[in-house]
Protein backbone atom coordinates (compact mmCIF):
# COMPACT_ATOMS: atom_id res chain seq x y z
CA UNK A 1 0.00 0.00 0.00
CA UNK A 2 1.18 3.72 -0.88
CA UNK A 3 1.93 5.87 1.67
CA UNK A 4 0.56 9.56 1.61
CA UNK A 5 3.50 10.66 3.31
CA UNK A 6 6.01 12.79 1.22
CA UNK A 7 9.06 10.56 0.17
CA UNK A 8 12.22 11.75 2.15
CA UNK A 9 15.05 11.06 0.11
CA UNK A 10 17.70 8.93 1.92
CA UNK A 11 21.01 9.91 2.45
CA UNK A 12 22.62 7.83 -0.69
CA UNK A 13 19.95 9.66 -2.76
CA UNK A 14 20.36 13.04 -1.10
CA UNK A 15 24.18 13.03 -1.67
CA UNK A 16 23.62 11.46 -5.45
CA UNK A 17 22.33 14.72 -6.39
CA UNK A 18 24.91 16.49 -4.90
CA UNK A 19 27.74 17.18 -8.17
CA UNK A 20 30.73 16.79 -6.73
CA UNK A 21 32.94 17.34 -9.30
CA UNK A 22 36.22 16.39 -10.14
CA UNK A 23 37.98 14.61 -6.99
CA UNK A 24 42.14 14.04 -7.78
CA UNK A 25 43.24 11.38 -5.40
CA UNK A 26 47.15 12.24 -5.05
CA UNK A 27 49.79 10.39 -2.93
CA UNK A 28 52.58 7.28 -3.11
CA UNK A 29 51.64 3.55 -4.61
CA UNK A 30 49.65 1.83 -2.07
CA UNK A 31 48.36 4.78 -0.09
CA UNK A 32 45.02 3.50 -0.64
CA UNK A 33 44.15 5.60 -3.75
CA UNK A 34 42.16 3.01 -5.46
CA UNK A 35 40.36 2.00 -2.72
CA UNK A 36 39.47 4.90 -1.55
CA UNK A 37 38.26 6.41 -5.14
CA UNK A 38 35.75 3.10 -4.60
CA UNK A 39 34.41 4.06 -1.72
CA UNK A 40 33.70 7.86 -3.24
CA UNK A 41 31.93 6.08 -6.02
CA UNK A 42 29.49 4.51 -3.68
CA UNK A 43 28.76 7.46 -2.08
CA UNK A 44 28.46 9.77 -4.60
CA UNK A 45 27.65 7.49 -7.82
CA UNK A 46 30.44 9.39 -10.53
CA UNK A 47 33.02 7.06 -11.62
CA UNK A 48 36.31 6.20 -10.79
CA UNK A 49 38.98 6.48 -13.47
CA UNK A 50 42.01 5.03 -12.63
CA UNK A 51 44.80 5.94 -15.04
CA UNK A 52 46.86 2.48 -13.64
CA UNK A 53 43.28 0.54 -14.64
CA UNK A 54 42.95 2.46 -18.00
CA UNK A 55 46.42 1.50 -18.81
CA UNK A 56 46.45 -2.38 -17.30
CA UNK A 57 43.03 -2.73 -19.46
CA UNK A 58 45.45 -1.48 -22.97
CA UNK A 59 48.45 -3.77 -21.97
CA UNK A 60 45.88 -6.79 -21.71
CA UNK A 61 44.77 -6.05 -25.07
CA UNK A 62 47.24 -5.53 -27.08
CA UNK A 63 46.74 -2.02 -27.93
CA UNK A 64 49.31 -0.03 -29.33
CA UNK A 65 49.48 1.88 -25.95
CA UNK A 66 49.50 -1.06 -24.17
CA UNK A 67 52.63 -2.40 -25.87
CA UNK A 68 54.26 0.94 -25.45
CA UNK A 69 52.80 1.28 -21.91
CA UNK A 70 53.96 -2.43 -21.12
CA UNK A 71 57.64 -2.41 -20.42
CA UNK A 72 57.42 1.05 -18.60
CA UNK A 73 55.07 -0.21 -16.08
CA UNK A 74 56.87 -3.61 -15.06
CA UNK A 75 59.81 -1.35 -14.62
CA UNK A 76 58.07 1.02 -12.60
CA UNK A 77 58.63 4.00 -14.83
CA UNK A 78 55.94 6.61 -15.91
CA UNK A 79 54.20 6.70 -19.80
CA UNK A 80 54.80 9.62 -21.38
CA UNK A 81 52.78 12.48 -20.39
CA UNK A 82 50.88 12.92 -23.89
CA UNK A 83 49.87 9.22 -24.28
CA UNK A 84 48.32 9.68 -20.92
CA UNK A 85 46.43 12.91 -21.26
CA UNK A 86 44.90 11.58 -24.68
CA UNK A 87 43.91 8.56 -22.95
CA UNK A 88 42.28 10.59 -20.27
CA UNK A 89 40.92 12.59 -22.91
CA UNK A 90 38.96 10.22 -24.00
CA UNK A 91 37.94 8.96 -20.97
CA UNK A 92 36.56 12.04 -19.39
CA UNK A 93 34.63 13.23 -23.16
CA UNK A 94 31.99 10.33 -21.86
CA UNK A 95 28.97 11.57 -20.73
CA UNK A 96 29.27 10.01 -17.05
CA UNK A 97 31.51 12.26 -15.99
CA UNK A 98 29.09 15.39 -15.98
CA UNK A 99 28.66 15.19 -12.62
CA UNK A 100 31.97 14.77 -11.57
CA UNK A 101 34.88 11.78 -11.55
CA UNK A 102 37.58 10.49 -9.48
CA UNK A 103 41.01 10.58 -11.16
CA UNK A 104 42.79 8.02 -9.01
CA UNK A 105 46.74 8.58 -10.31
CA UNK A 106 46.33 11.51 -12.85
CA UNK A 107 47.77 13.68 -12.84
CA UNK A 108 51.36 12.02 -11.76
CA UNK A 109 53.77 14.87 -13.43
CA UNK A 110 53.69 18.38 -13.35
CA UNK A 111 52.80 18.05 -17.09
CA UNK A 112 49.90 16.46 -16.80
CA UNK A 113 48.72 18.47 -13.78
CA UNK A 114 48.85 21.79 -16.25
CA UNK A 115 46.98 20.05 -19.22
CA UNK A 116 44.29 19.00 -16.79
CA UNK A 117 44.23 22.57 -15.66
CA UNK A 118 44.18 24.21 -18.83
CA UNK A 119 41.03 21.57 -20.10
CA UNK A 120 39.18 22.62 -17.04
CA UNK A 121 39.57 25.80 -17.65
CA UNK A 122 38.61 25.86 -21.19
CA UNK A 123 35.49 23.66 -20.44
CA UNK A 124 32.04 26.34 -19.61
CA UNK A 125 30.82 25.47 -16.57
CA UNK A 126 33.52 23.40 -15.47
CA UNK A 127 33.63 23.10 -11.63
CA UNK A 128 37.64 23.30 -10.03
CA UNK A 129 38.95 20.43 -8.68
CA UNK A 130 38.90 19.11 -5.36
CA UNK A 131 42.66 17.83 -4.49
CA UNK A 132 43.16 14.80 -1.82
CA UNK A 133 46.35 14.15 -0.73
CA UNK A 134 46.78 10.80 1.14
CA UNK A 135 49.83 10.28 3.61
CA UNK A 136 51.18 6.86 4.54
CA UNK A 137 54.88 6.30 5.62
CA UNK A 138 57.33 4.04 3.67
CA UNK A 139 57.51 1.13 5.55
CA UNK A 140 53.41 0.78 5.88
CA UNK A 141 53.77 1.42 1.71
CA UNK A 142 56.11 -1.78 1.33
CA UNK A 143 53.89 -3.83 3.37
CA UNK A 144 50.75 -2.99 1.44
CA UNK A 145 52.33 -3.27 -1.78
CA UNK A 146 54.48 -5.96 -1.57
CA UNK A 147 51.45 -8.00 0.25
CA UNK A 148 48.80 -7.10 -2.32
CA UNK A 149 47.18 -10.02 -4.19
CA UNK A 150 43.77 -9.51 -6.08
CA UNK A 151 41.27 -11.46 -7.96
CA UNK A 152 41.45 -11.98 -11.39
CA UNK A 153 37.90 -12.42 -11.84
CA UNK A 154 36.07 -10.07 -9.16
CA UNK A 155 38.66 -7.39 -8.33
CA UNK A 156 38.74 -7.82 -4.51
CA UNK A 157 42.10 -6.49 -3.04
CA UNK A 158 43.76 -8.70 -0.28
CA UNK A 159 46.68 -8.29 1.69
CA UNK A 160 48.82 -11.63 2.94
CA UNK A 161 50.13 -9.02 6.21
CA UNK A 162 46.85 -7.37 7.10
CA UNK A 163 43.72 -8.57 5.02
CA UNK A 164 44.37 -12.24 4.21
CA UNK A 165 42.16 -14.08 2.21
CA UNK A 166 40.08 -17.46 4.38
CA UNK A 167 42.50 -20.30 2.41
CA UNK A 168 45.86 -19.14 1.39
CA UNK A 169 45.96 -17.53 -2.31
CA UNK A 170 42.36 -18.11 -2.87
CA UNK A 171 39.83 -15.50 -3.38
CA UNK A 172 36.81 -15.87 -0.76
CA UNK A 173 34.07 -14.78 -3.00
CA UNK A 174 35.06 -16.81 -6.41
CA UNK A 175 37.20 -19.47 -4.96
CA UNK A 176 39.75 -17.75 -7.98
CA UNK A 177 43.68 -18.28 -7.52
CA UNK A 178 44.95 -15.11 -6.11
CA UNK A 179 47.69 -13.14 -8.57
CA UNK A 180 50.10 -10.36 -7.14
CA UNK A 181 50.75 -7.69 -9.96
CA UNK A 182 54.44 -7.66 -11.88
CA UNK A 183 54.78 -3.83 -10.33
CA UNK A 184 54.05 -4.99 -6.56
CA UNK A 185 58.34 -6.22 -6.23
CA UNK A 186 59.85 -4.27 -3.38
CA UNK A 187 62.15 -3.33 -6.27
CA UNK A 188 59.96 -1.81 -8.47
CA UNK A 189 58.12 -0.44 -5.98
CA UNK A 190 61.25 0.91 -4.90
CA UNK A 191 61.21 2.71 -8.44
CA UNK A 192 57.88 3.59 -8.45
CA UNK A 193 58.73 5.57 -5.42
CA UNK A 194 61.54 7.31 -6.80
CA UNK A 195 59.45 8.30 -9.92
CA UNK A 196 56.98 9.75 -6.90
CA UNK A 197 59.56 12.03 -5.13
CA UNK A 198 60.95 12.52 -8.52
CA UNK A 199 57.80 13.98 -10.87
CA UNK A 200 54.47 13.59 -8.58
CA UNK A 201 55.10 15.10 -5.37
CA UNK A 202 55.64 18.29 -7.58
CA UNK A 203 52.15 18.09 -8.10
CA UNK A 204 50.57 17.82 -5.02
CA UNK A 205 52.53 21.00 -3.60
CA UNK A 206 51.24 22.54 -7.13
CA UNK A 207 47.41 22.25 -5.70
CA UNK A 208 48.46 22.70 -2.11
CA UNK A 209 49.05 25.85 -3.16
CA UNK A 210 45.84 26.39 -5.54
CA UNK A 211 43.80 26.04 -2.72
CA UNK A 212 41.06 23.71 -2.49
CA UNK A 213 43.25 20.63 -1.31
CA UNK A 214 43.70 18.62 1.62
CA UNK A 215 45.71 15.88 3.43
CA UNK A 216 44.71 13.14 4.76
CA UNK A 217 46.38 10.18 7.33
CA UNK A 218 45.76 7.28 5.05
CA UNK A 219 47.35 4.72 8.09
CA UNK A 220 43.99 4.09 9.42
CA UNK A 221 40.55 2.03 8.73
CA UNK A 222 39.01 2.62 5.39
CA UNK A 223 36.20 3.84 6.49
CA UNK A 224 37.70 6.66 8.77
CA UNK A 225 39.72 8.02 5.99
CA UNK A 226 37.08 8.23 3.72
CA UNK A 227 34.98 9.94 6.23
CA UNK A 228 37.16 12.58 5.95
CA UNK A 229 37.48 13.03 2.30
CA UNK A 230 33.75 13.26 2.09
CA UNK A 231 33.74 15.60 5.10
CA UNK A 232 36.78 17.43 3.17
CA UNK A 233 35.18 17.72 -0.18
CA UNK A 234 31.85 18.68 0.96
CA UNK A 235 34.24 21.36 3.00
CA UNK A 236 36.15 22.85 0.13
CA UNK A 237 32.94 22.99 -2.23
CA UNK A 238 31.08 24.88 0.33
CA UNK A 239 34.17 27.54 0.42
P1 LIG B 1 48.98 2.49 -10.62
O1 LIG B 1 48.02 1.36 -10.83
O2 LIG B 1 48.28 3.82 -10.46
O3 LIG B 1 49.96 2.22 -9.51
O4 LIG B 1 49.83 2.63 -11.97
C1 LIG B 1 50.61 1.56 -12.45
C2 LIG B 1 51.62 2.07 -13.46
O5 LIG B 1 50.94 2.65 -14.58
C3 LIG B 1 52.54 3.17 -12.96
O6 LIG B 1 53.67 2.66 -12.24
C4 LIG B 1 52.96 3.83 -14.28
O7 LIG B 1 53.91 3.02 -14.98
C5 LIG B 1 51.65 3.78 -15.07
N1 LIG B 1 50.84 4.99 -14.84
C6 LIG B 1 49.65 5.07 -14.18
N2 LIG B 1 49.17 6.32 -14.15
C7 LIG B 1 50.08 7.08 -14.82
C8 LIG B 1 50.17 8.46 -15.13
N3 LIG B 1 49.23 9.34 -14.71
N4 LIG B 1 51.25 8.89 -15.84
C9 LIG B 1 52.19 8.02 -16.26
N5 LIG B 1 52.19 6.71 -15.99
C10 LIG B 1 51.13 6.23 -15.28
Amino acid sequence: MSSSLPEIASGREAEQAIAPGPILLLGAPGVGKGTQAKELVKMWGIPQISTGDLLRFHKDHGTELGRIAKGLMERGELVPDDLVNDMVADRLARPDTLRGYILDGFPRTLNQANWLDERLANETGSIPVVAVSIQVDYNQLLRRITGRRNCPVCGTIYNIYAKPPGVEGTCDVEGAALVQRADDTEAVFAQRMKSYAALTAPVVDHYHTQGRFVEVDGDRPIEAVSDEIVAAVKRLRAS
